[in-house]
């Protein structure tokens, strides 16, 4: 029962939805901000946790919030880390038709980052594959 992994990010104490723009520019890097901030994709197997597959939690780029376990990470091919199962409340998802096609926006449910796209086609036991930015995230083995 520890409820204090939210509170430990890079953003501190601040409440990230009272974050303006110009905030948010100043914590992040100019890569991190374009794609927690501005939904953008990094390149395919250019992140860093693409073949990374040490035990532990990865949180939040923007927040520190825990969002995914290791245990959850598989190899999928897709060139981003993928999982099969995000944390409890830990993410929201939402339409996204952008670039001409019809996805599924995950987004940290604290700070609402944008973090990657969930599909249908995951392994067992959830059918689900979080396809996440490896700079959207901070690997913390714990
Ligand atoms: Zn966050």
């Amino acid at each position: 029962m520890s409820d204090s992994t939210a509170d430990s990010g890079p953003a501190g104490d601040v409440d990230p939805s009272e974050l303006t723009d110009e905030e948010w520019r100043e914590r992040l890097s100019e890569e991190e901000y374009r794609i927690l901030r501005e939904a953008g994709t990094e390149a395919r197997f250019s992140g860093e946790y693409v073949d990374h597959d040490a035990d532990g939690v990865y949180r939040c780029g923007a927040c520190g919030t825990v969002l995914f376990d290791a245990d959850t990470k598989y190899d999928s091919g897709c060139g981003w880390p993928a999982f099969y199962a995000a944390e409890d409340d830990a993410v929201t998802t939402q339409p996204d038709t952008s670039h001409g096609m019809r996805r599924t926006e995950v987004r940290c449910a604290n700070c609402d980052s944008h973090l990657g796209h969930v599909f249908d086609d995951g392994p067992e036991p959830t059918g689900k594959r979080f396809c996440i930015n490896s700079v959207a995230m901070e690997f913390d083995d714990g």
